[in-house]
């Protein structure tokens, strides 16, 4: 049987993720992993949650198990908009967050509830993978902003924005990782912040704010979540207890007007009718005893020294004219290499020599920077940080080497 006939025209466009294979290839071999978008599971507080799952099960008894609503746990939610207000972020009430599984979830259903094929959905250069992908499946029209070291060009978004007009396209909505994004590990400035939800009100168009990361920066900077801006309810506010806490509890939510969170639950209760209960009162007693204020405390502290020692190894082992950006925050250090340099290639030999990193393509929507690569470094042992770049140097090395040789015989 040939099961190919049977998909939906769909089901032909989701592609297997790249981040997932090249993780497969990690579990084979031991590999020194730059590659995954992971917290140090060092940093999982397992017994702490073990009390907590054994006490919500004991204690709530029936309440943790049974099905919820698609909205979610109100206690938790209520836990949520008390936490998020310490951030600056200050809303209505119940009606303008709803718990999700994941932020993943949440980008999914916005790319259903928001997109009709064609419509205009604007990104940073690089972004997320995992967004594109979801978008994806909606057949959006991208237009790309990049970026430098204040986050996304807000005078280039102001030139793109007239160019989409004098087009007559419409922007649905704009997305960004405002925070110690992924992957490029970059924070937009508060000027640009407020310049950007400015724009968003000239241009009529929404601005999905994806903050992982915005829990574990590595100096004293106050920024402004675009939602604390926010005065006409245009940002939709995405976060999740992935990176700060477990991503196995699937644990995420949104922040928005009622209008939208009331189709975000619509949507959801054909996906997955509620959240798992048990992990929703799991983060309920997490936050209530404390345990997410515990993580807070120590996060920036540890990442700040794998960061470093990251930023160190870079400096001593990365060929001349390689450059990059220190991060303030989050997991990743985005690496750009000389010209002839081109990491996509490369990857097989890398991992044939037990490093594991992600080609910087992959985070582009027109597959520019194939001379550029996305490391992470919250997840790899301290030890192997340094023995890991120094693998890659040596590689990329060679590579520019036999390059210059080349040129000069020819
Ligand atoms: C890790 C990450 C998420 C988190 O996804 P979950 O589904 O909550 O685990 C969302 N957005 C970005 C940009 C991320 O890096």
């Amino acid at each position: 049987m040939k099961s190919n006939v049977f998909f939906s025209q769909l089901a032909h466009k989701i592609r297997a993720s790249e981040v997932r294979e090249l993780l497969k290839w990690q579990e084979k071999k031991r590999i020194i992993s730059f590659g995954g978008g992971f917290p140090d599971p060092e940093l999982y507080p397992v017994d702490e949650l073990a009390d907590i799952a054994r006490d919500v099960i004991l204690s709530y008894r029936d309440e943790a198990l049974k099905y919820g609503t698609t909205e979610g746990l109100d206690e938790l939610r209520e836990e949520i908009l008390k936490f998020m207000k310490r951030f600056g972020i200050k809303v209505g009430g119940l009606n303008n967050i709803i718990i999700t599984s994941g932020s993943q979830q949440a980008i999914d259903i916005l790319s259903r509830i928001l997109i009709d094929p064609g419509d205009v959905v604007i990104v940073e250069k690089p972004t997320y993978l995992a967004a594109i992908n979801a978008f994806n499946l909606s057949s959006p029209k991208y237009y790309g902003v990049p970026m430098d070291r204040e986050g996304m060009k807000i005078d280039a978004l102001e030139s793109l924005l007239k160019e989409i007009k004098r087009r007559n396209e419409r922007v649905k909505f704009i997305y960004t990782i405002p925070t110690a994004q992924n992957p490029t590990g970059l924070t937009m400035s508060n000027e640009r912040r407020r310049r950007l939800i400015e724009l968003a009100e000239e241009y009529d168009f929404l601005i999905v704010e994806d903050n992982p990361y915005s829990y574990m920066l590595f100096e004293p900077a106050k920024y402004e979540h675009l939602k604390s801006l926010d005065k006409t309810g245009r940002v939709i506010h995405l976060s999740t207890l992935s990176k700060v806490l477990v991503p196995g509890l699937r644990i995420g939510w949104v922040i928005a007007e009622e209008e939208i969170t009331r189709k975000i639950v619509l949507a959801k209760q054909s996906t997955d009718i509620c959240s798992s209960t048990l992990s929703q009162y799991i983060a309920y007693e997490a936050f209530r005893r404390g345990l997410i204020d515990k993580q807070l405390k120590i996060l920036p502290k540890f990442y700040k020294r794998k960061r470093d020692i990251m930023l160190c190894a870079l400096e001593e082992y990365m060929p001349e004219r390689t450059h990059w950006i220190k991060p303030i925050g989050g997991m990743y250090i985005f690496v750009s290499l000389p010209d002839v340099v081109d990491t996509r290639e490369l990857l097989i030999e890398a991992l044939n020599r037990g490093v594991c990193y992600i080609p910087g393509d992959s985070f582009f929507i027109d597959r520019s920077g194939r001379n550029t690569m996305r490391l992470n470094f919250s997840y790899p042992k301290t030890h192997e940080i340094e023995k890991g770049i120094k693998i890659l140097g040596e590689l990329f090395r060679e590579v520019i080497d036999k390059h210059l040789f080349t040129k000069a015989v020819a």
